[in-house]
């Protein structure tokens, strides 16, 4: 072996570490979901290595998670035997914080002052590996890569450094070390050092963890409690028998003379069962081992279907966007699954872009489990069951409207500005996407209105949908262009993202009813009868004016094309209007920032 190398933790890292260890969050029982959850992940990806045949320094037989409490010198491990992490891949993933949005957590986490607020922005932004923090004060993580022979050791306290060490030997696997703290000893609720308790937060956070989950049996009532739990353990394997077959695995005999070991959760996956058998809660700690959200999911959608073409979907709306919603690099949220067998993250042909929060798994039953993302695309069958899951998340939304109102106005403020995005490029759902849309208006100045309201408050003779896009609803408000409008008493939609921009321009109606800017073109409010009644009085001052006008339009003839009498004003003197067809000055903004 070769010497321990001290390193520093990156900035990020040591700032996300220091509140771990001065745990603000209330409830540490989560630093073992995370841990297994980690494990889960290594396992799933190991088994996918071997299907795709990659030459593997390790064996595939029994893959679990083991946890090991040693009550004489307060340790407590969890121990996978999956892919394991490169030197490299160790201080990349564990002393540097690769995740996006991590500057932008900290900033508002420095920013929000009281505890509740921290926590729930904790929660969102999903604290992995070094939640360890929050219940040891060092942790050490032995692992070695399933392609490498040698291993490596990481160890730190949190306080600034780590070391690495490089090991000629290593088990297969990860294996993560708490040095659990002295303080928490006299309390009882955090005694992880008993096996009461571990069993309880597995039961609780990690039963459908795919993976055997296994720990010494106690002494007392070992037998009983072993028989009962092998059983669990039986039953599973047979239910996952027939893709594990397919995988070309068995499921290995576990050795007969090391200590009795447990199985604590049940290992069925939980978009199998049908929905009478599952708890909400057990659907929520589902959805934070897939999210790495801290905070239940907003809405749980299931789906099954059978036929042809068989599957099965379980998709979750979060509760809140998170930071990175909006940037480049964001991940879509969809697991695809074969046959029970993980076999990508964050796939994109499962749902368009502008629903990249949507979190869940798919399962297919009649994929290959070599289906790689190229054949993905040409897959007419992906294609339909896509379609087929756009559509069912579009309806959920429209049910939470009805029957949900409160979770509507949060899905809304959250994930609107993504929604619309799907306005510009998903021609099929364009109506359904509408319909679950809400648009700020002049109606009421707290709530924003659907378009369909919209519809229902429509005046006598009025023949469009009003909207004016702009930075923000007191700049558009306090516009001229406004004026006639507030006089007929017509709503306005008041559109302030920049996305509104884009999509007003090219969604021409909404039930007939088209989008009509009040800042561009001729606006005419007037009904037949009011135009006649004014005709004459029109012409007129058309004469009086037209010397003025004509004067106008030379003297300006750089700044404007035309200078021309105004329906649209009742007090102020003169407002500049867009051509129809012209790009207002936010597009023109938004053009010139993106450099076209
Ligand atoms: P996340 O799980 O959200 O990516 P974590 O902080 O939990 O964040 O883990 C960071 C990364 O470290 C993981 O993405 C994974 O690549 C690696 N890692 C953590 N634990 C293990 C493990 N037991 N086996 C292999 N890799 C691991
Ligand atoms: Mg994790």
């Amino acid at each position: 072996n070769t010497q321990a190398e001290t390193f520093e933790f990156q900035v990020e890292a040591r700032q996300l570490l220091q509140l771990m260890i001065h745990s603000i969050y209330s409830n540490k029982d989560v630093f073992l979901r995370e841990l297994i959850s980690n494990a889960s992940d290594a396992l799933d990806k190991l088994r996918l290595e071997a299907l795709r045949g990659t030459e593997l320094r390790a064996d595939t037989s029994d893959l679990h998670i083991e946890i090991e409490v040693d009550k004489e010198h307060r340790t407590l491990t969890v121990r996978d035997n999956g892919i394991g992490m490169t030197h490299d891949e160790v201080v990349g993933l564990i002393g540097t914080i690769a995740k996006s949005g991590t500057a932008e957590f900290l900033r508002e986490l420095k920013e929000s002052k009281d505890a509740a607020a921290s926590q729930d922005l904790i929660g969102q932004f999903g604290v992995g590996f070094y939640s360890g923090f929050m219940v040891a004060d060092q942790v050490t993580l032995v692992t070695r890569h399933a392609t490498e022979t040698r291993g490596t050791r990481w160890e730190s306290t949190g306080e600034g450094t780590y070391t690495i060490e490089e090991l000629d030997e290593a088990p297969q696997g990860t294996s993560v070390i708490l040095r659990l703290k002295p303080e928490d000893t006299e309390d009882s609720l955090f005694d992880y050092t008993s096996p009461w308790k571990i069993k309880e937060i597995v039961k609780r956070y990690s039963d459908f963890i795919t993976w055997p989950i296994r720990m010494a049996a106690e002494s007392t009532n070992a037998d009983a409690d072993a028989d009962a739990t092998t059983d669990a353990e039986a039953e599973a394997e047979a239910e996952a028998d027939k893709s594990q077959d397919e995988a070309g695995e068995k499921a290995g005999e576990k050795a007969g003379d090391e200590p009795r070991l447990e199985t604590l959760n049940s290992m069925k996956a939980l978009w199998a069962r049908s929905r009478d058998e599952v708890s909400d809660d057990e659907y929520h700690e589902f959805y934070k081992h897939i999210s790495h959200d801290w905070n239940n999911p907003l809405e749980t959608i299931r789906m099954q279907a059978e036929g042809t073409f068989e599957y099965q979907a379980l998709l979750f709306i979060p509760s809140q966007a998170p930071l990175d919603l909006f940037m480049r690099e964001r991940k879509r949220g969809v697991q695809l699954y074969v046959k029970r067998v993980f076999i990508m993250d964050d796939c994109e042909e499962l749902m368009p872009e502008y629903l990249r929060f949507v979190k869940g798994v798919v399962d297919a039953q009649d994929l290959s489990l070599n289906v790689s993302r190229e054949t993905l695309q040409q897959d007419r069958q992906i294609q339909l069951m896509r379609r087929r899951l756009v559509k069912k998340v579009l309806s959920t939304v429209k049910d939470m409207m009805s029957d949900n109102a409160e979770g509507y106005a949060t899905f809304w403020k959250e994930f609107g500005r993504a929604v619309k995005e799907g306005l510009l490029d998903d021609f099929e759902n364009r109506d359904a996407i509408l319909e679950i849309s809400s648009f700020a208006s002049t109606h009421d100045p707290e709530r924003p209105t659907t378009l369909r309201q919209y519809l229902d408050r429509m005046k006598d003779g009025q023949q469009h949908i009003y909207y004016m896009t702009g930075e923000s609803r007191s700049i558009i408000e306090s516009s001229p262009h406004m004026e006639a409008f507030r006089e007929k008493g017509y709503e306005v939609l008041l559109l302030t993202d920049p996305i509104d921009e884009m999509w007003v321009g090219s969604v021409p109606e909404f039930d007939g009813k088209q989008f009509q800017s009040i800042a561009k073109g001729q606006v005419d409010l007037d009904t037949e009868e009011e135009k006649k009644e004014g005709e004459a009085e029109r012409e007129q001052r058309k004469k009086d004016f037209a010397e003025l006008l004509s004067w106008m339009t030379t003297t300006l003839s750089e700044q404007v094309k035309e200078v021309r009498l105004s329906s649209r004003l009742t007090t102020s003197p003169a407002c500049v209007v867009g051509d129809t067809h012209d790009v207002t000055p936010q597009l023109e903004n938004m053009f010139r920032a993106m450099g076209q």
